[in-house]
């Protein structure tokens, strides 16, 4: 439903679903208010809408091939942005708003955001522009660049979509000596109520991780995870996306993701009914051959806006406080929303532009390719590719503990494991991708986000899945032949970083056992990683210039 604000302003929150007519009504020449909605501000309560007048503002969007290629997002990505955006221009217009659509195939497309604003400011002669502040620093001081010689104002406002703002954060970080999630996830919990009573935790404890650590029982098998139907734009955006993104990553057959609100919902409504009684417990489990296990597979509409943070919350805490769920599953997920994906997006604005050139453990090695080909007789990397190849998704161990952690213990540099992330995944969007790259799983920053690296032996995979049974590797070898090669790459790793962490607290138990082995046991690991590695393809790679 629409509600009149005011003389000619419209609520946008309240939007139903419209049709499908990607080309509306012309707008009309000479408007107050251009608004510029990107691919991943898919809310209706955007701020840059706050206050749309439908009889004078026109609302731009627009598909660009530099957002398209600045990196080879994976072809389901694609597809997910760009009917997404379709089907939320519909959405504006059936509800009377003027919508300038820009599509890929426009012949008069100018292939980048900042000259489709110059074109459309050009035509349409507005007051102003008004746009809510991009989710990525690199498009951030593009538009802004564009801002400074553009013919009109500019307003750029605060995106609320985030429960902390980017002022809040710096406030927060601004007496910390570190940067400790935990205690940025307690204070979101005061902040929001979530999972609070009388001011205490819910269930006396704040973070029940410890729980959520449990290996599949055998004979367990995650829900069945019903098909999303496609909505009307999929089918023609998927033609031109294979038109003309051939040589991107991914198949683009198994397309199943939510392009509009209502899809999310129902996706949403599905992981309340059938998943999130068993997330907690198996949140870290790897399954051969389960793709989604009892994950949400929300991550994307989070992103694009098809949902909301803190609506996904309260929903899952009232399950919670009506006995459909256990405690440290609806602890566990609150606390990825509020206080994961809160915090790293706070570090990100709060660190960059310099973070991403972060390179803590100094790793210059190629990405080997079975990252891309799967091609490999490691079982638990060919699973994740495979997931990543048919799906664009893998939950967060395989993100983490698989190839995470393998691009660390090889030293992969991390311009080359960060354009990987970026290019396999159906949710990535630099602000979250990047610190849980960069931070959680390769700390090539040096320990801003996590205090220690996750680090792991085979021994870690083997007790979490499956995988191992099946590897052509003996997860327990750790110099023979058929050796997992996380084994000699985990002790090669302590051992080449010694300097560096045998000192922090966390490292002393791993360093206590290095420190066992003999100097020949030392040297014949480094020979045997070296040997992993070339096997593997992680080759050094050339000096930076300068
Ligand atoms: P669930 O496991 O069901 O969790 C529910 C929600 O919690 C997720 O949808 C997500 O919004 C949030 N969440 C969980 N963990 C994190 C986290 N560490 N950081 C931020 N939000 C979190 N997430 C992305 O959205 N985009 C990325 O590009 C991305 N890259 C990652 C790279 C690495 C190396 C790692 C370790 C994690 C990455 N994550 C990323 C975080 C997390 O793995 C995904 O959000 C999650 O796997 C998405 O699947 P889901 O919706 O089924 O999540
Ligand atoms: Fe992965 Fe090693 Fe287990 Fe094989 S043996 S699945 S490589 S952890």
């Amino acid at each position: 439903m629409l509600r009149v604000l005011c003389k000619g302003q419209v609520d946008l929150v309240d939007l139903a679903e419209g049709g499908a007519a990607l080309a509306g009504p012309p707008v009309q020449r000479s408007i107050s208010t251009l608004r510029l909605v990107l691919g991943d501000q898919l809310s209706p309560g955007l701020s840059a809408l706050t206050g749309l007048e439908s009889s004078r503002d026109v609302v731009l969007m627009a598909e660009v091939e530099s957002e398209a290629s600045y990196v080879r997002h994976h072809r389901q990505k694609l597809v997910l942005v760009f009917a997404a955006m379709r089907a939320h221009a519909d959405r504006l217009r059936s509800a009377g708003v003027q919508v300038r659509y820009v599509a890929l195939d426009d012949p008069d497309n100018a292939g980048d955001l900042a000259s489709e604003l110059q074109r459309a400011v050009r035509d349409l002669k507005p007051d102003r522009v008004v746009r809510t502040a991009c989710g990525e620093w690199r498009l951030e001081q593009v538009l802004g660049t564009w801002a400074e010689a553009a013919a009109c104002p500019v307003e750029v406002r605060e995106d609320s979509r985030f429960l902390c703002s980017r002022q809040d954060f710096e406030a927060w970080a601004s007496n910390r000596r570190d940067l400790t999630m935990e205690w940025f996830y307690r204070d979101m919990r005061r902040r929001t109520g979530l999972l609070m009573d009388g001011g205490q935790p819910s269930g006396g404890v704040w973070n029940l991780d410890r729980e959520n650590r449990k290996r599949l029982p055998r004979g367990l098998r995650p829900p069945p995870r019903p098909a999303m139907a496609p909505a009307p734009h999929v089918g023609p955006v998927m033609a031109l996306v294979a038109a003309r993104f051939p040589d991107h990553f991914g198949d683009l057959a198994g397309f199943s993701w939510p392009t509009t609100a209502q899809q999310a919902e129902a996706g949403f409504v599905w992981f309340l009914e059938h998943g999130l009684a068993g997330f907690g417990d198996w949140q870290d489990a790897l399954v051969e051959g389960e793709s989604w296990l009892w994950h949400a597979a929300i991550s994307t509409s989070l992103n694009l806006g098809l949902l909301d943070p803190m609506d996904v919350c309260r929903r899952v805490e009232t399950a919670y406080r009506e006995g459909r769920a256990p405690l440290n599953a609806a602890e566990g997920f609150i606390r990825q929303v509020i206080g994961w994906r809160e915090f790293v997006r706070g570090v990100y604005w709060l660190k960059m532009p310099d973070y991403v050139r972060r390179n803590a453990l100094g790793a210059d090695r190629s990405l080997p390719p079975a990252y891309w080909t799967g091609e490999t007789d490691m079982a638990c990397l060919a699973d994740t590719v495979r997931n990543l190849r048919e799906n664009a998704y893998a939950h967060h161990i395989q993100r983490l503990m698989v190839t995470g952690n393998l691009a660390m213990l090889l030293g992969v540099a991390p311009a080359e494991i960060n354009d990987w992330y970026m290019s396999v995944f159906a949710d990535a969007f630099e602000w979250v991708e990047l610190p849980n790259t960069h931070g959680m799983a390769t700390f090539a920053d040096g320990g801003i986000v996590g205090s220690k690296p996750y680090a792991a032996s085979g021994a870690y995979i083997h007790r979490m899945g499956d995988h191992c049974a099946t590897c052509r590797y003996d997860v327990k070898g750790r110099l023979e032949d058929n050796a997992c090669p996380f084994n000699a790459l985990y002790w090669d790793f302590l051992d080449r970083h010694e300097a560096l962490l045998a000192g922090q607290g966390r490292m002393m138990m791993p360093y206590r056992n290095l420190s066992r082995m003999t100097s020949d046991m030392r040297d014949s690991i480094r020979h045997k990683a070296e040997k992993i590695r070339m096997e593997l393809g992680a080759r050094p790679l050339p000096a930076p210039a300068g």
